[in-house]
């Protein structure tokens, strides 16, 4: 089948195109998309691109970053501003896909896939859309995530506005993979733990891998809340760990093994140790 392309110059022209063609995809990095035509994905008809220049930059607002969607993982690694998601963009594929591999296709990436993704959620980023009509819109990435498979294709992601962490121990994220560096994760976990006297002060805990979409660990943000960041402070959060999880059994583990691990990784990270 012969797959059209269609190239705009503005993003609210690519948007319209969007929203008018049910078999039209918008074509950010192509990672994912290009391997999807390439193994005879029949429901994508047309390719939407856009030049405009803005779809990939990076912007210091103070205290938040906007990052737009069209900005590659290389693209988060050479930007100092975002040295935060350094450690999530590294563990994104290898050279090849990081040099392709866009922030805004991470939020659309299906599980396992979507360890970028999981680190703006537990960082309480939100996304900017454009829609077929009206100007654009600021969503908190948790509700796009959630509605993200239900709405299927149409509105065109602008950008991330991401707050920075509270501090810079504040924000934490693992990554447990079957071939490092470069594997697709078993697990990701991203926290953002502020802390008020020594104890956790509103906590943000998200995994990847384990639900079809980046989900928040409420029922281990619930017990870390007032508690120390030390073995007996974090035993709650970690018999909490697989609560509310519903992972895929994959090439690369099953849900049993998923849902047993994850309370590992989790006291790992929350501990601050290696490997
Ligand atoms: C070998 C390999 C290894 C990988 N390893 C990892 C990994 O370790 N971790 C990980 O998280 N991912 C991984 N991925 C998945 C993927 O590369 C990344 O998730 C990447 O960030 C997807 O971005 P993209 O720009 O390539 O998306 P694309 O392929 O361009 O798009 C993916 C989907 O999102 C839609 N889309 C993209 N951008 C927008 C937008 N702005 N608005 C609306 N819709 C949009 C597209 O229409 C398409 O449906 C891997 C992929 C491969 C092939």
């Amino acid at each position: 089948m012969t797959v059209q392309v269609k190239t705009f110059g503005s993003l609210s022209e690519a948007a319209a195109a969007l929203a008018a063609d049910r078999a039209a995809r918008f074509f950010s990095g192509g990672t994912l998309l290009m391997r999807a035509i390439n193994e005879g994905d029949t429901t994508i008809a047309t390719l939407v691109r856009a030049t405009d220049p803005t779809y990939c930059q990076i912007r210091n607002e103070g205290q938040r970053i906007t990052i737009g969607a069209g900005a590659r993982m290389v693209d988060v690694l050479a930007n100092r501003d975002l040295a935060f998601l350094h450690p999530v963009a590294r563990v994104v594929g290898g050279p090849a896909v990081r040099a392709m591999a866009t922030v805004g296709g991470n939020l659309f990436a299906p599980s396992p896939y979507g360890d970028l993704a999981a680190a703006l959620l537990a960082l309480d980023a939100s996304v900017r859309l454009q829609g077929a009509y009206g100007g654009p819109q600021e969503t908190p990435l948790e509700q796009f995530l959630t509605g993200r498979d239900r709405a299927g294709s149409g509105s065109l992601v602008l950008a991330v506005c991401v707050p920075r962490p509270a501090s810079s121990d504040a924000f934490r994220f693992r990554k447990a993979a079957r071939v490092r560096p470069k594997g697709v994760s078993v697990v990701s976990i991203a926290a953002h733990l502020p802390m008020a006297g020594g104890r956790i002060a509103g906590a943000r805990i998200a995994y990847g891998a384990m639900a079809p979409t980046p989900i928040r660990a409420r029922a281990v943000e619930r017990a870390l809340e007032g508690r120390s960041l030390d073995a007996a402070g974090i035993a709650p959060a970690l018999a909490a760990a697989a609560e509310g999880t519903s992972p895929a059994t994959d090439a690369l583990a099953s849900a049993w093994y998923r849902r047993e691990v994850v309370a590992i990784h989790l006291r790992r990270l929350l501990l601050g140790a290696r490997g």
